[in-house]
Order: structure tokens, then sequence, then C-alpha cells
């Protein structure tokens, strides 16, 4: 064995370590402009690089998560939101053989095109772009990493792996997109499925927990919730006498730990069953070959509706954030009345883009602060 570890080595290393229904970094289908390999870093660990060395991630960190930000440091934010869920993924991935740079680099680009202001914000920028194609974060998000990042001469984008971006574009596409898409398939690959799984555990645990911290969410309201009891109470004992702090903490670790758990080792059952002879299998399938089992199933679907009616539609949050609904209509119609308003790089897009889309990728892009400045900015007020 040399000292060195290079990518062939790790490349080497993957075919004895992944399952063969897992996504090898030597067999991806590769980029939409073909670039040489990298003497180190397999594709997706290129990937993942990419994608934590781009602006748009920067930007996470002033971006709504389900708290706006001067409600406290505390709370998620959408980058400490993607790095709790890639953190996971990695876990999950690699407790079931799968490729754990392809997971994490998907879960860490998923939300780049996630608008400022949450998903009030989302909903704003959906009815203005009524009428020119629309607006949803999944396909913004890979409008992003295929062409809104500028850094490299000789294409648009980050220029990701086909599977990278099966992953970041979820459920198939309706719309037009400029770059060549990776082909159609019933499912997407097992990578795609645990960062899609992952995305949903990180959040569900970190709002139950912000939640909690908030007050927003009361500890008996929750307490009707039967899987968080159980958990609670086994914790209790666990730990003996601490504060609340560190109860809910534990709690919290518990909830991930089962649904973890629970996701890899039905999961593992079904690949075994199932057997698929590689990812194409995997793929041709008619439902998605990861999941949880029947009794968790139904406990994390009650946990998520629990959520959304005391949480995402707690009037607080929403008052919140539809405060940004004028804010975002008003500066798209500044900049649509008066374009000098925006920097060069966007109007030189009207014509390749459209005026409207290139508007509404700048201001998807904007961070919380970022667009309340730009609009002291257009009402002349800064
Ligand atoms: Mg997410």
């Amino acid at each position: 064995m040399t000292a060195l570890r290079d990518r062939e080595a790790v490349e080497a290393e993957e075919r004895e370590r992944l399952a063969r229904y897992a996504v090898a970094s030597a067999e991806s289908r590769g980029r939409v402009v073909a670039e040489p390999p990298h003497r180190l870093r397999t594709a997706f660990q290129r990937d993942r690089d990419r994608v934590v060395h781009s602006r748009a991630f920067r930007r996470l960190e002033y971006k709504t998560q389900v708290f706006v930000r001067h409600e406290g440091d505390h709370y998620r934010n959408r980058l400490t939101h993607t790095l709790e869920g890639s953190q996971i993924a990695r876990t999950i991935a690699r407790a079931l053989r799968l490729n754990e740079e392809l997971a994490e680099a998907i879960v860490l680009a998923h939300d780049l095109g996630h608008t400022p202001f949450g998903h009030a914000g989302e909903r704003v920028l959906a009815e203005l772009m009524r009428g020119h194609g629309g607006f949803d974060h999944n396909r913004q998000s890979l409008r992003v990493v295929d062409l809104l990042e500028e850094r490299y001469p000789g294409f648009r984008g980050l220029n990701l792996c086909s599977e990278t971006r099966e992953g970041i574009l979820k459920h198939g596409v309706h719309w037009e997109h400029p770059v060549p898409l990776p082909p159609a398939s019933e499912q997407p690959c097992l990578e795609a499925q645990v960062a899609d799984l992952a995305d949903e555990i990180a959040y569900v645990n970190h709002d139950v927990d912000d939640g909690l911290r908030s007050g927003l969410l009361s500890a008996e309201a929750l307490a009707r919730i039967p899987l968080w009891t159980e958990l609670r109470e086994a914790t209790r004992r666990r730990i003996g006498e601490a504060g609340e702090g560190v109860l809910r903490a534990r709690t919290i670790g518990a909830l991930i730990d089962r649904l973890v758990g629970d996701l890899v080792e039905t999961s593992a059952r079904r690949l075994e069953a199932a057997a698929p002879a590689d990812v194409a299998a995997v793929r041709s399938r008619a439902e998605p070959l990861l999941g949880y089992s029947g009794p968790l199933d139904r406990e994390r679907r009650r946990l998520k509706r629990f959520l959304h009616d005391e949480l995402y539609l707690h009037p607080h949050v929403v008052e919140a954030t539809q405060a940004s609904v004028p804010l975002l209509r008003e500066l798209f119609e500044a900049y649509h009345k008066d374009p000098a308003w925006l920097p060069a790089h966007v109007r030189t897009r009207f014509a390749v883009d459209g005026e409207a889309r290139a508007i509404a990728d700048y201001i998807a892009g904007m961070t919380d602060r970022f667009a309340h400045s730009e609009r002291a900015r257009v009402r002349g007020e800064a």
C-alpha cells in the first residue's frame, strides 16, 4: 500500500466498499461539459466542493428556514439546516453501503434555490412568474447550479455530474431548462432518495427543537404525539436528573436516532429482498426502495402534520414571513419599471432568459437582509 491515496485508489476502494446498486464515482454518467478527472478527488467529492465554494451556498446563512433571523441567533437558517441534513445523509448512505459523497453533495445543493423569507417568498415569486413560466424552489436550485453560478471560463454554472443534478431536480421536469437534463427515470438513484429522506429528518427534528425553544410549540401539545412522549420518557429514565434544555436535546437526539435506525434497517431488508443488480434496476422500479417500517411511517406522518398545523401555520410564523410578500412584489415591480436598479450582470441576461426570469432569478438569490436593503434603495431611503 502506498502512502498516497489518490482518486484512483479511492475509486478502487469504492468497488470493494459500495453495494452494486450504489453509484460508484468512476461510473458517473458524467458532466454536460466533459472535464479531465482530478488527481485526488472523485467526481462527487468535486461536486460537493463546488457547491460549498459557491456564492449561493454562502447566502444560505442569511435565508429564513422557519424563523426569521432577527428572532434569535440560535434558530436554524437554511445553512445550518443544510449542514444538519448533509450529516444525516452521510450516516444513512454509509450504513447502506451507498456513495456518501454523492448523497452529501445533493443535500448541500438541495436548498440553493430557496427564496428569501421561506415559503412565503416562494409563493410570491410563483405568483409574479405566472404567465412567465412559473417558479419552484427545486427547479431554482437546478438553475443555480446549472446557470446562475459563474465561476468557470468554459461554461455557465458548476457543471455538476448527472447524478448530483438528478438528486437536486427531484420530481421530473415539466418546464424549459436550457441545459440538457439527466435522463428521466421512474426513481432517482438511491443516493438521491437518501438525500430527500435526510432533508426531512433534519427539518422535522430541528423544527421541533426550535419550536419548543421559541415557545411557539407547547410541551403539552407535543405530548399528543405518542412517538415524542415515548422517547421523552425513555430519555428521562436514561439520563436521570437533568435540566429541560438537556432533556430536550437528548430527546431530539433519540428521535433522529429512531428515524435513521428504522430507515436503514427497513431499507436494508428491502434492498436484500429486491436485490437490484445495479443503479439502472433501482431507477426502473415503480416505487422508491428506501423507506420506513409501517408503524414508524405513520408516526412520522403524524409528527409532520402536527408541525404543519401547530408551527408552520402558527400566526407568529405566518406573520413574520408574510411581511415579505409586499416587499418582494415591490422589488419585482421596481426592477421591471426601471431596470437601471439592477446590476449589469442581470440586465445582460434579459436577452438570454427574458426579463421576468432574469429578475426572478435575481430576487430568488437574495438573502432576507439584502432584500430589505434593496427595498430601501429603490425607495430612495438608503
Ligand atoms: Mg431542505
